[in-house]
């Protein structure tokens, strides 16, 4: 058997088992945004991590250093947010093939403690060896959470609006533009390419998202809208239903999208490393959320709700209803 006739949650599902050897103190595995401990005192300590490997997940020479250790943080920063955290503290790990020289390795911790200088976040150690042919990088970050704040995946409701930190697409276009190099106006292209090399991890959000006490289940969208959407409904044993006209899509995208032949709706739902948060809100809560989140400077955007049974139903502009299948981002297939 090879992993791409399982997948990379088929291979999760598989291992997940085997890792659990002591339950007590364990409120999350594996299987969400973040592991979640508890430890004494009324916070949980949330770990997430990540793996980035060039040719795999970036191009080196698409990016500055800087650039890209500033992301190597904010996609971990981005889980510690789906879960409402305070990041804490980070640990990075790298594999450094010959072809980079020290410089460059400055310029690449110069922007990851940029980065970490703005959301407080230490650098406390991790290891370095060599690799013989692709920069490897691992980070891996704490936070805490309140016991009463936590955000997970598998606790949304019947009813709750399903609603977006943000629009999603605009990273999956930048990554597009990135490979295919279209002839494009610097204005449209820039902010998309922006998009795919420095995401802002809505850290903010999730924190106002988990002391509004509205929100009731939250993933940071880094698959792609349709297989987060996805994780949300199976954990939460719900169906959704999401509606196109809502479905935030800026004008850069629209335009790009036009002018390379390509489909807008395919990066918007599929297209991933958007790093804005999908989150269930209570329905009574929902106007006073929306109203406090504009007053705290952002915004948040209904795009459907949750409702009895399976699957995603994604309902067009003509009213017509079509079943919505996963098609974001797995590594394996
Ligand atoms: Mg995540």
């Amino acid at each position: 058997m090879k992993l791409k006739d399982i997948g990379e949650f088929g291979f999760i599902d598989r291992v997940s088992p085997l890792g659990l050897i002591r339950a007590d103190g364990v409120v999350k595995g594996i299987g969400d945004d973040c592991a979640v401990v508890s430890l004494e005192g009324s916070d949980y300590l949330l770990v997430t991590t990540d793996l980035m490997v060039e040719r795999v997940h970036f191009m080196i020479d698409w990016t500055s250093p800087e650039v890209l250790g500033a992301k190597a943080l904010a996609v971990n920063l981005s889980d510690i947010a789906a879960c409402g955290g305070r990041p804490r503290d980070a640990f990075i790990s790298l594999a450094i093939p010959d072809h980079l020289d020290v410089e460059w390795l400055d310029g690449f911790y110069r922007g990851m403690s940029d980065l970490a200088r703005q959301y407080r976040v230490n650098i406390l150690g991790g290891d370095t060896t060599k690799s013989k042919s692709d920069l490897i990088i691992n980070l891996a970050v704490t936070g805490l959470v309140g016991r009463d704040e936590i955000l997970l995946r598998n606790t949304a409701n019947v009813n709750d609006v399903i609603a977006l930190t943000g629009p999603t697409g605009e990273a999956a276009a930048g990554c597009s533009i990135l490979t295919n190099s279209p002839d494009l106006p610097d204005h449209i292209a820039q902010p998309l390419v922006r998009a795919h090399l420095s995401p802002r991890p809505h850290v903010k959000e999730g924190r106002f998202l988990a002391q509004s006490h509205a929100c009731t289940a939250a993933i940071d969208v880094s698959d792609g809208l349709s297989s987060d959407l996805a994780h949300l409904c199976k954990d939460s044993n719900l169906a959704a239903i999401i509606y196109e006209q809502d479905i935030p899509v800026g004008d850069n995208l629209i335009e790009a999208a036009h002018m390379m032949g390509m489909d807008p709706l395919e990066w918007v739902l599929n297209g991933g490393e958007d790093y804005v948060l999908l989150t269930a809100i209570m329905p009574e809560m929902w106007s006073l959320v929306k109203e406090q989140a504009i007053s705290n400077g952002f915004n948040i955007i209904q795009i459907g709700k949750f409702v009895q049974g399976r699957g995603i139903q994604l309902v067009g502009d003509s009213g017509r209803s079509e079943e919505l299948e996963p098609k974001g981002w797995d590594h394996f297939k």
